[in-house]
């Protein structure tokens, strides 16, 4: 695969807000460090952390219409929360604007946001970068997650999902959908 990383990451500068161009450096890192210990593709890791927002810089109704205009189906939990839709987007993009062709990036990066059953192993470690990159505000549970990443990264995924689903209960959120799915498939096994 012929990737330009330098001058992706340049291309996505001016393109996002400048706290999510820190995050997504650091997603990108992160990536390669995992895909170090697990044995996968290092540079196809860290292209999919880098693209993994690379449509995050809109609004919801931005988001909602550019969907709409592109064919790409919404669900009823994105409907309900249109910030979902910049996994789907991203991949979109990354594939449009960004040439990349590689399915198994562009799975990583529609389902970075609420994991699915059986992910594949890049779908694994773009998920836990996502959450535990360096620039991520400390929360309960992350330090742990951290850990776990570099040890065992089922059990890291299975505590992020468990984290996940607290943090919505306890904000009185049902947990629907695929994040559901994925609940179910990862927790309830
Ligand atoms: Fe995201
Ligand atoms: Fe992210």
């Amino acid at each position: 695969m012929d990737i330009n990383l330098s001058k992706i990451e340049s291309k996505l500068e001016k393109k996002l807000p400048s706290k999510r161009f820190e995050h997504t450096k650091g997603v990108r890192y992160t990536c390669g460090c995992l895909a170090m210990i697990y044995g996968y593709d290092i540079e196809k890791a860290q292209l999919a952390g880098l693209l993994h927002d690379c449509a995050k810089y809109m609004s919801e109704n931005e988001m909602l219409s550019k969907c709409q205009k592109h064919g790409i189906d919404i669900t009823a939990e994105e409907l309900d929360s249109p910030q979902l839709l910049h996994g789907k987007l991203g991949a979109f993009y990354a594939k449009k604007k960004y040439k990349v062709d590689d399915e198994e990036i562009l799975e990583a990066i529609s389902y970075h946001t609420t994991g699915k059953p059986n992910m594949s192993l890049l779908c694994k470690i773009l998920f836990i970068a996502d959450y535990i990159e360096p620039n991520r505000k400390i929360i309960p549970g992350l330090e742990q997650i951290r850990k776990y990443a570099f040890e065992d990264l089922d059990k890291a995924v299975l505590t992020k999902l468990t984290n996940m689903s607290k943090y919505l209960t306890d904000n009185k959120v049902e947990i629907t959908g695929i994040a559901k799915e994925t609940y179910d498939y990862y927790v309830k096994a």
